[in-house]
């Protein structure tokens, strides 16, 4: 039982967490944190949270435990400003979806007699705030956390048995594994379906909207491009160096295809295909 849990950020990742664990029985009282007063009355309405408050500092105290949901970049300053007002033994963990800079620098601004763990759960929609969370977004999905050999095992087993009750399966990876894994399946899908967004919609076709003809194809696509820009800001330039890697693999492989189709090459074409076409029906 979690006695005073305190959720910094409460929108899809951060709201979804306090509803499955109340729905689990698993807390006694939270506490939402955030800098706009209407998201905050909106998790209030909505019976997300006890109480809310803009004073970071405030909220925290007597916590038990403190989850970090706000957009990846600003999850360190929030750790130093909160790191004055912890209770001793306090775990503070976080959701964002880059962790090497993240684990590395809130292992550093974290109190001593209170614990930092890295955490990044694999479910999400491409809504954002406190009214687009639900209770059951993180059943059967995964969740990361990324110990080092600074987490203190009891904290990380505590943050392990919160994300079970959620209905996610936990497992673990080291920071900057976990970040070149996620530059390839999730930064540079976003960043595909931004540009891709970008260029279809700023294309001269004899004037025509060519996006008033989209249909499911397109559609299918394109839905993460509707993903919180603020948020996909921060992911691109805090994990650059893995994105970067990624964006270039991406950009020889259109390169190849743009070259057989330039050629005519109809078994080139075929074959790229084919090996792309088994890639995606392997995926379970
Ligand atoms: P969200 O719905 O936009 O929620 C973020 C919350 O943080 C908002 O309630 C916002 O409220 C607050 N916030 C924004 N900037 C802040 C700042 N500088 N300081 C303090 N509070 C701030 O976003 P989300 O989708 O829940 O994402 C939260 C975190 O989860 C991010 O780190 C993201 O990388 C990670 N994540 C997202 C997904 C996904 O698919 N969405 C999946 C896994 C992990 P106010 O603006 O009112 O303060």
């Amino acid at each position: 039982m979690i006695e005073r849990l305190a959720i910094i950020g409460v929108g899809l990742i951060g709201g979804s967490l306090a509803r499955a664990l109340r729905e689990a029985g698993a807390v006694r009282s939270v506490v939402g944190i955030g800098r706009s007063l209407a998201n905050l009355d909106e998790a209030l309405s909505l019976g997300i949270c006890d109480e809310v408050t803009q004073d970071a500092c405030n909220g925290v105290k007597g916590a038990d435990l403190v989850f970090i949901s706000v957009p990846v970049c600003a999850i360190s300053a929030v750790v130093a400003e909160i790191a004055p007002a912890l209770a001793s033994d306090c775990i503070v963990t976080d959701g964002g979806s880059v962790k090497e800079a993240i684990v590395r620098e809130c292992e550093a601004l974290i109190p001593a007699g209170c614990h930092f763990v890295g955490g990044h759960p694999i479910a999400g929609t491409e809504h954002s705030g406190a009214a687009a969370s639900f209770a059951t977004l993180y059943r059967g999905k995964r969740c990361i956390l990324t110990p080092t050999e600074r987490t203190n095992p009891a904290a990380m087993a505590k943050v392990e048995d919160l994300w079970r009750l959620t209905g996610a399966d936990v497992c673990y990876m080291e920071p900057g594994h976990h970040d070149r894994i996620f530059a390839e399946i999730s930064h540079l899908p976003h960043m595909a379906a931004y540009a891709l967004v970008h260029a279809v919609g700023t294309a001269d076709v004899e004037g025509e909207n060519v996006l008033s003809f989209t249909a499911g194809g397109f559609r299918d696509f394109t839905r993460i491009a509707s993903s919180d820009p603020v948020m996909w800001r921060d992911i691109a330039l805090m994990n650059r160096g893995a994105l970067l890697a990624s964006i270039d693999g991406f950009s020889a492989s259109l390169a190849e295809l743009r070259r057989r189709i330039d050629r005519g090459d109809r078994a080139g074409l075929t074959d790229f295909f084919t090996i792309a076409k088994q890639f995606r029906d392997g995926i379970i």
